[in-house]
């Protein structure tokens, strides 16, 4: 069993099914090593108890000949999806201690999958980030070099796949959570278009662009985990979309050959560093073997996406985060005046200055005279960031380039400086506002030794695609099978 954590999904999935290991041993095994591990930072919540019910239950499940496609294998989850066995606290001190009386839908679509939770993720702050630096709990630290971030917000996500503490994981990206960590932990992820995963349960950061994704060790391993998470969801999410789920490892092993492949000059521009550009070319180059050709395109509103998505996304944050008043859960002020002060003295305790600066930029651009000039604006040119990726669409089939400019920095170097922290979401940005599915698939090695990632950008339910080409590339090269040392 010494091994059992560097078996894929798929594999670990099949040794279970033979009865060659329980899922009690296996969830035995990945606890192990998270307390061995526990130095990362990776976990917030575990509870062995918990875990264990799980997975007799899924062992019960095997016993009957049960098919579930993730029977017994272990998961963790962004402390982001409410969960009725783990606390929830969504990397804030708000919610310290809060409990959910529910699951989310996936949470429970992962569950009825047969997959057996093992605890939950560390993430900035409400999944405000880009390092893991916000969280209320303490950083993560990158399994690949422990002084430096792991990304974010989903960053005890890839620090866990990275580190073999989980075969696989849920994460979720608002402009590149899922994307930018994957590539900083030399991982797997993909964000499917918006809509495709309900956000039923998953605590609302901004709405609009909030979506669920996979994360793991490779892109069979994602779409294995992404066919069990999708699905519609009306009932609970008026925006689910209308799409049936599907399988999603359905196109794995296609052929290549013709497709066209778009890079955008502005995602090769200045600002991109000179070691993670040469490694998006050479893992470029391998696609191009494998048939693909190469098409200049061009996204003439990549530089604007920064602003928007700080105008927008702290706009429905201010919003969403009005819920968290001291009145019905979290954390509420010991010492208060009056009501009014009960709020105010709890909302200053409870959030971090993060949260804190984005309510604020999100109350200033929705006030009555500046939304017109704020939000309005920034609306509009969404729609127009939308409008050029159909236009680039209609010269290739996917869009690849970098997931962010560098490699992952290090830990305190950003930390006081939130604009630098913006600015390094340039890349990612783009398809999150326009709903886009995207992922980041690791393209070998950049400074200090440090994984990068090739971004893949697909038109609107074209997941299987975005799959595939992840998978040919990783039949035809070893990237993301590499592991940081000691783990
Ligand atoms: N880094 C971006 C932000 O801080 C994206 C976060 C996310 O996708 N959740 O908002």
């Amino acid at each position: 069993m010494a091994d059992l954590h560097h078996l894929s999904v798929a594999a670990l999935a099949a040794k279970l099914k033979a009865k060659d290991v329980s899922a009690v041993e296996a969830a035995q095994h990945f606890l192990a090593r998270g307390k061995a591990h526990a130095g990362l930072g990776a976990f917030l919540a575990t509870d062995e108890a918990a875990t264990l019910a799980q997975a007799k239950a899924a062992d019960a499940r095997l016993a009957a000949g049960d098919t579930a496609p993730l029977l017994g294998v272990p998961i963790a989850h962004k402390d982001i999806f409410v969960t009725r066995d783990f606390p929830t606290t969504a990397g804030s001190k708000m919610l310290s201690g809060y409990r959910s009386p529910f699951d989310s839908t996936v949470v429970n679509k992962v569950a009825d999958s047969g997959a057996v939770c093992l605890g939950k993720l560390n993430c900035d702050e409400f999944a405000m980030g880009s390092g893991n630096e916000n969280s209320a709990f303490g950083p993560v630290k990158n399994p690949w070099d422990a002084t430096r971030v792991p990304g974010g917000s989903s960053g005890g996500s890839a620090a866990a796949v990275a580190a073999r503490l989980a075969p696989m994981v849920t994460g979720t990206d608002t402009g590149g959570s899922i994307r930018q960590p994957a590539a900083f932990c030399g991982i797997t992820g993909i964000k499917p278009t918006y809509g495709r995963a309900s956000r039923y349960g998953m605590v609302a950061f901004a709405s609009s662009l909030d979506q669920a994704g996979a994360m793991a060790g490779s892109a069979e391993d994602c779409a294995l985990l992404l066919s069990a998470m999708c699905g519609p969801d009306p009932d609970r999410d008026s925006t689910s979309l209308d799409a049936p789920a599907e399988d999603f490892s359905r196109s794995l092993g296609a052929d290549l050959k013709g497709l066209r492949i778009g890079l955008p000059k502005e995602f090769f521009a200045e600002g991109l560093s000179a070691d993670v550009r040469a490694a998006v070319d050479g893992a470029l180059k391998e696609l191009e073997k494998l048939g693909a050709t190469l098409v200049p395109i061009s996204l003439p509103r990549t530089e604007l996406s920064i602003p928007v998505y700080y105008i927008i996304a702290p706009a429905e944050a201010s919003s969403n985060l009005s819920r968290f008043d001291g009145v019905k859960f979290g954390h509420r002020a010991a010492k208060y005046g009056d009501l009014r002060d009960m709020y105010e003295q709890t909302r200053a305790e409870g959030f971090g200055d993060e949260v804190k600066r984005r309510i604020m930029i999100g109350t200033y651009v929705l006030s009555h005279g500046y939304y017109d000039a704020y939000y309005l604006q920034a609306q509009k040119i969404r729609r127009m960031i939308a409008d050029d990726f159909q236009q680039a669409f209609q010269s290739c089939d996917v869009i690849a380039g970098p997931v962010a400019p560098t490699v992952a920095w290090k830990l305190g170097e950003k930390s006081n400086d939130p604009v630098a922290n913006y600015l390094a979401d340039i890349f990612t940005l783009p398809a999150s506002l326009a709903g886009l599915p995207g992922m980041s698939v690791p393209a070998g090695f950049g400074a200090g030794g440090m994984p990068v990632g090739l971004q893949l950008i697909g038109n609107y339910l074209q997941e299987a695609k975005l799959l595939n080409v992840a998978h040919r590339l990783q039949q035809a090269t070893d990237w993301h099978a590499r592991r940081p040392e000691g783990f």
